[in-house]
């Protein structure tokens, strides 16, 4: 079972208790932009097996978003933040350099 630590309220949160709101970081376009840009806004999703950043709301509990890094396969948690970053912070990014040699965050935008 999936278990989040909520970054707001400090609960642990099971996956039971969350709501999945998708890939996280997803670059928005907007007026302007091509429609090869905003169908991928809309449509184009990462599917990895491995190191994936994702938004979850702790819906049972306070209500709010936030990001979580984690790896698909293993369900091991790298980390959960605010979702107010564009990207991960250090701490996440650190863990992942420990845990996941070869880890880019390059290759997953
Ligand atoms: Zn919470």
């Amino acid at each position: 079972m999936l278990i989040l630590t909520c970054p707001y309220c400090g609960q642990e949160a099971d996956e039971t208790t969350l709501h999945a709101g998708g890939e996280a970081h997803i670059t928005r376009y907007g007026p302007g932009s091509s429609d090869q840009e905003f169908e991928d806004y809309i449509f184009a999703r990462q599917n990895p097996k491995g190191v994936h950043f994702e938004r979850w709301q702790h819906a049972y509990g306070c209500g709010k978003w936030f990001h979580a890094a984690r790896c698909t396969t293993t369900l091991e948690v790298f980390g959960t933040y605010s979702a107010q970053t564009l990207e991960p912070p250090k701490e996440v990014t650190d863990l992942l350099d420990e845990k996941r040699p070869g880890w880019s965050w390059g290759t997953l935008k």
